[in-house]
């Protein structure tokens, strides 16, 4: 598997966010995905389902609060807030959106994952940021219109650089004290405003472990939606330098061999799967 045949966990297809949204008509047609809080109601049977296939009104969800995700086909797919004070119907229970990889195909924990983000997208722009008034939701695009200052708010995305750095046939490894004990994982970190993407790698290696790189070569990206972030791979040569780590955002780091290599991050991340590519020698 190239990094091109592979589909990110998070990436929201087969669902595609398609515009003019359709006029919505729960009580006709529809898939949802409901949430309370941070969590995503699950069905507690074998294996567990985030999709809904019935308009669940009657357990007390604000219908204004109703956000459309995207079509499969021509089944429009809606994501509704549960509010806090209402209890978990029957027969389901809350879980976090990484809990569900591995339990639920990978296409329900993407599901599972935007309709949080998109529920959360619209809790954090009811109002406008510049002035205060109210927004209103379009429905040509996934943004919001303030009703006053005509700001349009899109959902904010925060794109990060994950890189992996060769040297011979050794790659460089580094830990966060953020990371479960003994994890290692690649160099990463986000996009600063006026930096291209070549910018952000130099800066972030050097700032982070103190080496320099070259031969810069992409690799994939991957929606990592917690809460909003998009993660650009890249391939890159190790140019000079030794290992000089910053102890804030990197506490160790090390050159690493196929034999010798640390516990590693969760097989749904772009990092692993960077890793996995290098070790089948397909980079
Ligand atoms: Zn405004």
């Amino acid at each position: 598997m190239t990094a091109m045949d592979r589909r990110p966990v998070f990436s929201l297809s087969p669902l595609s966010a398609r515009y003019p949204e359709p006029e919505l008509q729960p009580e006709k047609m529809g898939r949802w995905v409901v949430v309370q809080g941070n969590f995503v109601l699950v069905s507690k049977g074998d294996p567990p389902t985030v999709i809904l296939t019935h308009y669940p009104e009657s357990s007390g969800i604000d219908r204004d609060g109703i956000q459309y995700l995207g079509m499969a086909g021509a089944v429009p797919f809606y994501a509704a807030e549960l509010p806090a004070a209402v209890p978990v119907p029957e027969g389901y229970c809350l879980t976090g959106a990484r809990e569900l990889y591995g339990r639920c195909p990978d296409e329900e924990v993407a599901l599972a994952a935007y309709a949080l983000r998109i529920i959360d997208y619209d809790r954090s722009t009811r109002f406008c940021g510049r002035c205060g008034k109210k927004t209103r939701a379009l429905r040509t695009e996934r943004a919001k219109l303030c009703t006053d200052c005509n700001r349009i708010v899109y959902p904010r995305l925060s794109p990060a650089i994950i890189v992996l750095i060769r040297k011979g046939d050794q790659i460089l490894l580094a830990r966060s004290p953020r990371f479960p004990a003994g994890m290692y994982s690649v160099i990463a970190g986000f996009v600063e405003p006026g930096e291209c993407l070549e910018e952000t790698i130099h800066r972030e290696v050097s700032e982070e472990v103190g080496v320099e790189v070259k031969n810069i070569r992409y690799f994939g990206s991957e929606p990592w939606p917690f809460p909003d972030s998009l993660m650009i791979g890249f391939v890159v040569d190790h140019a000079g330098g030794e290992i000089a780590i910053d102890n804030k955002e990197i506490e160790d780091a090390g050159w690493f061999c196929c034999d010798t290599l640390p516990p590693l991050p969760s097989p749904m991340s772009i990092s692993r799967a960077l890793i996995e590519a290098w070790r089948r020698n397909d980079l």
